[in-house]
């Protein structure tokens, strides 16, 4: 007999008895396969209104609780969710694979903090494991760091270690060192710059090329140039793989010019780097940056959330996140068993991340990744074949990674996205290309087949078609 069904002498608020708790397992459970099984046939992207959510849930806490009966909310819930279908191609979003969903569940049953070794003995470890696991999946061997939130709680931990390392501001505040990105690097940067007290006057967008990768020469002139005017370069963040185009920026060039100019170099990798698992010679230099971070939510296909930072240098990380500078004095002799995860990261209270990585990474085997990652990378070169093919449409972006940009020749295209999102067939999202409205499709989605990124063309020819008037 399991150790809940013992009786309890008293039933305190909250308690679930064994046969509470099956149903309540029993019935998620069938909540969640009927979820996935259904995907397919589910439009491919949310068509509620903000009236009709608002109304179906802005609900008073009543005093009486409503028992198993609340799961039945799960079906009206996920009819006005963003679906994890094969067909979804906005932004830069991961399909939410189901053994990570399972990870995140049974990681909430076990409910570990992760601050600290002491708080969460395997957590930490498995933690530990698994940096190990995506520095190394990465080409980055060697590189330790944190899971967090996402990729801008990466980039943002990232900056205060480049600020802390080039030009301290703990302990007297910030002077303002100059920043260095393309300018197609993500808004994260711009707000963490923000946050960390240099002001975003000092953060200089250096112009791209062709391929929307930064211009070496651009920024050698913007540093030069600040150099002249007194003032202190302390960082480059490169672009591992722009949201746009999934531009790469010179990493080697880059690096070469930070070890020069004694610069921090951080790769916002949040889109692009878990692509090395398939194409590792597209991140050559890589491991040449102080911290790179990256989105297992994204192209790990991971339930959100689960971001990463990646670095060189613990030492740093202490220096930028320790407050109290004794945790080791503290209870554990040995320095290992004093590990905190919570002096090296914005987090005291961290959930367990990476059970979902533990899980999910060895139940599909890495081969199955990099499968998955190849596919995405096929099908964005077929769509672009298939774009390409069309007097109609014209391919705005030859990236290398998974994000294609086109548009219509003759049609108003941001009509042509309205009608598109309202046949519900496939989801795509927009981005501006040269100055123009493009339409943009992202792969990073295992659930994506073949015929899936055909419809995309069928798709965007029948929107067209319904949208009156040339652009
Ligand atoms: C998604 C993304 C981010 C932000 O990551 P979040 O997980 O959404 O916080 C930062 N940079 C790039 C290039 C991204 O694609």
């Amino acid at each position: 007999m399991p150790l809940y069904d013992t009786p309890a002498p008293e039933r305190r608020a909250l308690d679930l008895s064994g046969a509470e708790i099956d149903a309540l397992l029993d019935r998620a459970c069938d909540l969640a396969r009927d979820y996935w099984a259904g995907l397919d046939a589910m439009p491919a992207g949310p068509r509620s209104t903000h009236a009709e959510t608002t109304r179906l849930f802005a609900r008073p806490w009543a005093e009486g609780g409503r028992g198993t009966a609340v799961l039945e909310d799960f079906k009206t819930i996920a009819t006005h969710a963003r679906p994890s279908t094969g067909r979804f191609f906005g932004y830069v979003f991961g399909s939410g694979e189901p053994v990570g969903a399972v990870g995140d569940l049974l990681a909430s049953v076990l409910n570990q903090n992760c601050g600290a070794w002491r708080s969460a003995p395997a957590a930490v470890a498995i933690e530990q494991a698994v940096i190990g696991w995506l520095g190394e999946a990465i080409g980055c061997p060697g590189f330790t760091g944190s899971l967090c939130g996402g990729g801008s709680a990466a980039n943002l931990m990232a900056l205060a270690m480049a600020r802390e390392a080039k030009l301290p501001a703990n302990e007297d505040g910030a002077r303002p060192g100059i920043v260095y990105a393309s300018e197609q690097v993500h808004m994260s940067i711009p707000k963490a710059v923000a946050l960390i007290g240099i002001g975003r006057r000092n953060l200089r967008l250096i112009p791209v090329d062709a391929g929307h990768r930064m211009r070496v020469d651009a920024l050698e002139a913007a540093i030069a140039a600040d150099r002249a005017a007194g003032l202190t370069p302390i960082a480059i963040v490169a672009t591992g793989g722009t949201v746009a185009t999934g531009g790469i920026d010179p990493l080697p060039a880059l690096a070469a010019i930070a070890a020069r100019e004694d610069m921090w170099l951080h790769v916002d990798g949040a889109f692009g780097v878990l692509a090395a698992l398939a194409a590792p010679e597209l991140f050559e230099g890589l491991a040449l940056a102080d911290s790179v971070s990256l989105d297992a939510h994204k192209w790990l296909y991971q339930p959100v959330d689960c971001g990463c930072l990646l670095y060189r240098h613990r030492g740093v990380a202490r220096q930028s996140f320790s407050h109290t500078g004794d945790y080791v004095k503290a209870l554990n002799e040995d320095p290992a068993e004093a590990f905190p995860f919570f002096e090296e990261s914005v987090e005291l209270s961290r959930r367990f991340r990476a059970l979902k990585l533990w899980l999910s990474l060895q139940y599909h085997g890495r081969a199955a990744f990099r499968a998955a990652i190849g596919r995405d990378l096929a099908h964005a070169r077929l769509l672009e074949e298939l774009v390409a093919a069309r007097p109609e449409l014209a391919l705005l972006s030859r990236g290398r990674l998974s994000a294609v940009c086109f548009r219509h020749r003759d049609r108003d295209n941001t009509a042509l996205l309205r009608r598109l999102l309202a046949r519900g067939r496939v989801y795509l999202s927009n981005a501006t290309i040269d100055g123009a409205f493009a339409l943009r499709a992202c792969f990073v989605n295992h659930r994506t087949r073949e015929e899936d990124v055909r419809l995309i063309v069928s798709e965007v020819l029948a929107a067209g078609a319904e949208v009156n008037g040339a652009a």
